[in-house]
């Protein structure tokens, strides 16, 4: 994003700010968006804001004005709000036609659109009511966050609202619907447009939306060369998920964003040991479809998918060649990321064999192993990453790793392996407390996120690994998509 700040000095609060929308001007009604207004709510009240984002966006603290328009109960004379069309293939299948069943897009400032998930009915909702609950909601909020200061692209979230409106919900799928809070969270990006808003249109409609994206967001490219470079920012966001240990549950093709950012946010979650089988989404564990291991071959199933939508666009030979491009990139980025967590010059074969097979022989936290591998001399200086205890390999593998490993690794393998990162089971804590109305321990949170790379021995305790109460703990290792 744009240090947009340096340019205006003066600050400004969201109530007075000037919106606009290329994608209503540009675009046609009805097959790409639908105008619609947020439902007003009952009691909204600010819980969080991203004042790193508010200044990146050059706005101040926000009025009581502002907290009205973040909970979809007043607009600008600007906004032209809209819901945008989208289909996508979930779990496998074409599912048809989805969209923003509960996101409005209120409209853009400095190139970036502002969006309330949670503000009512649209037409796209379906059977469903519009809305999102504070657990979801926070969680949303505070990972996109985390995820941009872990260096990682990703949509933003200026703002979690509570609306005062419960919000029914049946959290298990077992028939015991119970009223919670309700929230809105206003997400922010150049664009939330997804592979699904390709999908659904006719041939003469994608190109036009190819040409608004292309126009907009890869000024300058062919058709062809765009889908490559959706291809090669793809596997990029491929390799930031796989070396940090985050898995996002639910990569639909309506779930995966044509710029390349991390979006929608549900039930995601980050490695603790290290199993490439473990997924946090309960609907989709009879098939792990969408499992940390299958994260890069799902996003190339997505893109081949992508590619399907766009043949009467780009020529069949071209977007294969573009697709060969996904796993050249993802091997090649991925081999320099792993290389840069273990602070070694060149990868071998015997060095990452071993490493993963010590990694999965007994439950090892990822993060931990990674950050402790920093500046360890024997497998006990790795203790913390162990659940039970190390396995039988680790104290061969390490000594081959210290024959590889570059003496003074120390500091510059700090700086691509977090110590802090937002575990499901903080989440948790952070949910209960809210709920509660403490927001100290998500303002903690978000305080110590903010450098998840840096030391900050007096946070120790967000660093370590996951309590035993959490181990099977609903929304600690295992989330549904109810929210
Ligand atoms: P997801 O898999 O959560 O990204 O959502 C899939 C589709 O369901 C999208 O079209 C969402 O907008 C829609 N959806 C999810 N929850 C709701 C809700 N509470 N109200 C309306 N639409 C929803
Ligand atoms: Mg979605």
């Amino acid at each position: 994003m744009t240090p947009v700040a340096a340019a205006f000095p003066r600050s400004l609060d969201l109530a007075e700010a000037r919106f606009s929308s290329r994608f209503v001007a540009e675009l046609p009604a009805g097959a790409t968006y639908t105008i619609v207004q947020p439902t007003p709510v009952a009691a909204p009240k600010l819980l969080a804001w991203s004042g790193g984002l508010a200044a990146e966006l050059n706005l101040s603290s926000p009025s009581s004005r502002t907290v009205e328009i973040l909970a979809g109960n007043a607009l600008t004379p600007g906004m032209l709000p809209y819901s945008a069309r989208y289909g996508g293939h979930q779990f496998g299948n074409w599912a048809g036609q989805l969209g923003d069943g509960r996101a409005i897009t209120l409209g853009e400032i400095a190139g970036q659109e502002l969006q309330l998930k949670g503000a009512g009915l649209t037409p796209y909702s379906r059977t469903a009511d519009g809305r999102a609950v504070l657990r979801s909601s926070l969680r949303e909020f505070l990972c996109s966050e985390a995820m941009h200061w872990l260096g990682v692209p990703t949509t933003r979230a200026l703002s979690l609202v509570a609306t005062g409106e419960p919000v029914i919900r049946d959290m298990f799928y077992d028939g015991h619907p119970a009223p919670e809070p309700g929230a809105i969270v206003c997400r922010v990006a150049p664009s939330f447009v997804r592979f699904g808003n390709f999908q659904i249109l006719a041939d003469d409609l994608k190109k036009q939306l190819a040409d608004f994206v292309i126009r907009h967001h890869f000024s300058g490219l062919s058709h062809e060369e765009w889908f490559a470079e959706v291809c090669k920012r793809t596997a990029l966001l491929m390799v930031d998920w796989m070396r940090l240990g985050f898995v996002h549950g639910v990569m639909n093709t309506d779930n995966l964003s044509i710029l390349g950012l991390t979006i929608d946010y549900g039930p995601y979650g980050w490695l603790e040991g290290y199993d490439p089988q473990w997924t946090p989404n309960t609907t989709d564990l009879p098939g792990r479809r969408y499992c940390y291991g299958n994260q890069p071959q799902i996003a190339l199933w997505n893109l081949t998918r992508l590619a399907e939508a766009l043949l009467g666009l780009v020529e069949k030979e071209k977007l294969e060649k573009a697709l060969g491009l996904y796993a050249e990139t993802y091997q090649e980025a991925m081999g320099k990321a792993l290389a840069e967590k273990l602070g070694v010059e060149a990868l071998d074969e015997e060095l990452v064999t071993g490493l993963f097979r010590t990694l999965g022989e007994t439950e090892t936290d990822f993060t931990l192993f990674f950050r402790h591998l920093a500046r360890a001399e024997k497998p006990a200086d790795l203790h913390a990453a162990y659940y039970t205890q190390p396995g039988p390999s680790l104290a061969a593998w390490l000594k081959l790793y210290l024959s590889r490993a570059k003496p003074d690794r120390a500091e510059q393998m700090n700086r691509v392996n977090p110590k802090f990162i937002f575990r499901n089971y903080l989440a948790v804590l952070a949910i209960e407390a809210m709920e509660k109305g403490d927001a100290a321990p998500l303002e903690r949170l978000m305080r110590v996120l903010a450098r998840p790379y840096d030391e900050q021995p007096q946070e120790e305790d967000l660093a370590a690994r996951r309590p035993e109460w959490a181990r099977e703990r609903a929304g600690c290792s295992a989330l549904s998509c109810s929210s």
